[in-house]
Order: structure tokens, then C-alpha cells, then sequence
């Protein structure tokens, strides 16, 4: 059957499964059966479901229920974020959705530990936030370039895994997305942002030279793999040469933690056949 998943994106794009990202294929489309087309409809399919569970988490939020959804967006410039965002953000109700980017740091945040930031964006009760880039930065940029001392971002994995330790004790759902873009690709996506007037604002001529670490960059992805992955906090790595099949993966991703909630719409807080009498009576 075509336009399916034949295996669950869940499974064959773990990073457990994946391999080393250095040999990992971004223009593969892994576990579906169809084309672009196939795929564009797909994801229209797993908006409808996606919706209707993002409303019953947002009505538990509403009923006293802690729970929320944490999505974090990894990836190489021009990787496609912004795009997953749109698309896939674009599925669900903006009234639960919480899009926060991560850029440099600003005086303040610096002036504050490196989780100071992503602490005040964290989803709240029944919301599903989204991160554009997040706390892993402070172990890419920051490692590739030496911006701090290595006895201080080495230190962050592990105080990574204990915060969002903590999170996912308190009720919030990780799922965490590093889009892998072939080299070729980016130089593609790049020279086509200088060719489109309407593509211009994204092109940032600091991109251009933070390719040349492009290697050192594979390198710290894969620490961050090899050492913040868990079953509470998964890692995927998202082929994202075909924006379709990125954006259909990390729509699929979502939707099967929104399922793993099992989410029941909260029962009434009133007396549910009195409220119908009074309505039965009113003029
Ligand atoms: P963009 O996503 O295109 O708006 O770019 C944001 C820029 O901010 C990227 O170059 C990131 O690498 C950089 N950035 C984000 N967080 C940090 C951080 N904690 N330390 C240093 N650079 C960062
Ligand atoms: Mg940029």
C-alpha cells in the first residue's frame, strides 16, 4: 500500500537505530511507502488527529491535569525548522501552542545559567510547546567554538538529562528532533536564498562560515546523542532533504506521544442532568 508508514517512524528513526549521524542518509525517506504527494496527504490525516488530541490536552489542562508536550528542533542552518514550525505548528490550534527560538544569547540570559531561558519558555499544563533550537545550543555552537571553557559545557549533558529528568516528572512529554541536512542541500537552500529577493531576510552570511565546521558540528550532534537520549527523552534524527518527508515525520512523531497519553476528555465538573434541566427551563 502506498502512502503509508511501513514501520513507525518512532522505531527506525531513533537515533538508538539510526546510526553514527556522520553516515546517516538525509535524503532517505525511511518506514513510508509513498511519494510527496502520498506524504502531503498523510500529514493532512495526522492533523485531524493531531487536533482533536491537542484539544483534550489542553481541556485536562484546563481541569487541573499537569500534564504538556515539549517538541525540541535541532539543526544545521537552512535545515528546514522554521518549516516544521509552519507546517506542522500550522496543524494544531495556536490557542496550545507555544513557539519559542533560541538565538544567541542575549546580556541578560548570559548573565544567567544556560537553563535560565529555556526554563521561563517551558510549555505550561495542557499546552504543547515548540523549540526552535534550545539548551542543546550550549553544547554546539558553544563546544565547536570553545565559548566557554570544555570543564563547563562538558559538565551540561549531564545537567541536561537531570533537568529534563525533572520535567518529565512533572507531567511534560519530550520528544526531541535533530534534522539532518546533507551538505549539498544546504549549499542548494543557500544559494537559493540569495536568488529570491523574498528569501533574502533568512540569509545570514554567518551561515556561510559556520559550514566549515560542518564536521566538528556532526562530531558534537553525536555527543549529544550518544549522551542525552533516553526512553523518557528520546532523540530522532530527521532526514530533511525532502521537506515533506521531514515534515511528516516529526508531524507522525508528535502524534504518537500525543497517543501514548491516552487521553480521555476530563469529565463535568457539574451535575450534568440538573444543567440540562435548567437549560430544558430556560426562556
Ligand atoms: P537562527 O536560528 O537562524 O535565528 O540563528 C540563531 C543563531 O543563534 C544560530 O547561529 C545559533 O547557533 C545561535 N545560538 C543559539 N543559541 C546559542 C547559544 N546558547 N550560544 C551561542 N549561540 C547560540
Ligand atoms: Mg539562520
Amino acid at each position: 500500500m502506498d502512502g503509508a508508514w511501513r514501520q513507525s517512524p518512532w522505531e527506525c528513526l531513533r537515533v538508538g537505530s539510526t546510526g553514527h549521524v556522520a553516515d546517516f542518509d538525509p535524503s532517505a525517506t525511511p518506514g513510508f511507502g509513498g511519494d510527496k504527494s502520498d506524504g502531503k496527504k498523510v500529514l493532512g490525516d495526522i492533523g485531524d488527529e493531531l487536533a482533536d488530541l491537542q484539544e483534550r490536552l489542553f481541556a485536562n489542562g484546563r481541569s487541573g491535569d499537569h500534564r504538556s508536550v515539549l517538541l525540541v528542533l535541532q539543526g544545521m542552518d537552512t535545515a528546514g525548522k522554521g518549516g516544521i514550525v509552519r507546517h506542522v505548528g500550522g496543524l494544531l490550534d495556536p490557542q496550545g501552542l507555544t513557539v519559542t527560538g533560541f538565538g544567541a544569547p542575549t546580556k541578560e540570559e548570559l548573565s544567567h545559567d544556560f537553563l535560565w531561558r529555556i526554563r521561563k519558555a517551558l510549555p505550561v499544563a495542557g499546552r504543547i510547546g515548540v523549540f526552535d533550537r534550545s539548551h542543546y545550543e550550549d553544547v554546539l555552537p558553544v563546544r565547536v567554538h570553545g565559548l566557554v571553557p570544555e570543564s563547563e559545557w562538558s559538565a551540561r549533558y549531564d545537567l541536561i538529562n537531570r533537568f529534563e529528568a525533572d520535567l518529565v516528572d512533572a507531567g511534560t512529554t519530550i520528544i526531541k528532533c535533530a534534522l539532518v541536512v546533507s551538505k549539498d542541500e544546504q549549499r542548494e537552500r543557500l544559494a537559493e536564498r540569495l536568488e529570491r529577493p523574498d528569501k533574502h531576510w533568512k540569509y545570514d552570511p554567518s551561515d556561510i562560515d559556520e559550514r566549515a565546521y560542518w564536521d566538528a558540528y556532526l562530531e558534537a550532534y553525536q555527543a549529544i546523542f550518544d549522551r542525552t537520549d533516553s526512553d523518557a527523552a528520546p532523540w530522532f534524527l530527521i532526514p530533511a532533504d525532502h521537506k515533506w518527508y521531514a515534515r511528516l515525520a516529526v508531524g507522525q512523531l508528535l502524534l504518537t506521544a500525543l497517543e501514548s497519553l491516552e487521553l480521555e476528555w476530563p469529565p463535568a465538573d457539574f451535575d450534568v442532568d440538573e444543567e440540562r434541566k435548567r437549560v430544558a427551563a430556560m426562556d
